[in-house]
């Protein structure tokens, strides 16, 4: 018999994460030896060393530790390697190799949209890094708008437009998008409610990273009759590219994706 793979999601907080969910479901469903179970790690320096220590063949990142994954790794691959951000591991023979899925996800969650030209993006941390550098691939146009005027020096020469809360002033969007962790673990808009109401009453769509729960943002776009969505097909999206890699392509995507979006209904 094969030796079971461990799989682990890393975040803080991380109670809240559906992928051990997602990720069993597929296992379970297809037969394949492995399980994925949860740790919460406070201490981004110390990733490395816990993933090692628990001997795990993969695992996933999420908030506040995306860029601290990237830094822990041997190697990045791909689109991580762009944006300096990564949600994926694995291990390759005791070497640590970073991915990232999260833009091609959100692709996969708008598609429904249709045609995106311009977004403004709510929040600059490590999904904000990744959506946005997936967006300019597209050419969309997009403003990021962020709490803090450190983060947003990454996004100078990426994307159209940067500000912060006191320099902004909405312009018509296709879509806003809340990247932002305000509204997780508390009732908070990604921004003071005028310039969220504003940025709102001039767009199509709405969607926010944050799945499970409506968000005060959703919230307010439900309130203004916009159609939006929660970042649960995102998560889908991420989470099948993510199992593809942990079995190391051995399953069929199409049947990594009916079993993934059977653990939504549980
Ligand atoms: P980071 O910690 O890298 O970045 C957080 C960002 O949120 C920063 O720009 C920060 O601003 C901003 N922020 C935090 N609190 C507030 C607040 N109260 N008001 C305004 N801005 C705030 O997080 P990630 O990019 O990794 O994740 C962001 C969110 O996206 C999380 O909620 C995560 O759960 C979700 N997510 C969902 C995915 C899915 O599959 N659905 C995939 C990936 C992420 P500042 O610079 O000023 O501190």
């Amino acid at each position: 018999m094969k030796n079971k793979k461990l799989f682990a999601i890393f975040g803080d907080p991380v109670e809240h994460s559906r992928s051990p969910l997602m990720h069993n479901c597929v296992f379970k469903n297809l037969n394949y030896p492995a399980c994925y179970t949860r740790v919460h790690l406070k201490d981004g320096s110390k990733l490395k060393e816990t993933f090692l220590s628990l001997k795990l063949s993969g695992a996933n990142i999420t908030v506040p530790h995306k860029e601290a994954a990237y830094e822990a790794c041997d190697e990045v691959r791909g689109f991580a390697k762009t944006v300096g951000v990564v949600n994926t591991i694995i291990n390759e023979n005791g070497k640590l190799v970073g991915y990232n899925t999260d833009a091609d996800g959100f692709m996969f969650a708008i598609k429904e949209f249709g045609n995106i030209k311009k977004i403004l993006l709510l929040g600059a941390g490590g999904t904000a890094k990744a959506l946005a550098s997936r967006f300019v691939q597209d050419d969309i146009d997009v403003t990021v708008l962020n709490r803090s005027a450190s983060r947003l020096e990454y996004f100078k020469d990426l994307v159209s437009t940067c500000h912060t809360w006191e320099s902004f002033k909405a312009e018509r969007y296709d879509l806003v998008v809340n990247t932002t962790s305000a509204g997780l673990k508390d009732e908070q808009l990604p921004a003071p409610s005028k310039i969220i109401q504003k940025a709102l009453e001039n767009t199509s769509f709405a969607a926010d990273a944050i799945y499970g729960k409506l968000t005060p943002f959703l919230k307010l776009a439900q309130d203004k009759g916009i159609t939006y969505k929660d970042g649960a097909d995102m998560l889908l999206g991420q989470g099948v590219l993510g199992n593809e890699l942990f079995t190391n392509h051995e399953l069929k995507i199409d049947d990594i994706k009916i079993h993934m979006s059977k653990s939504f209904k549980l």
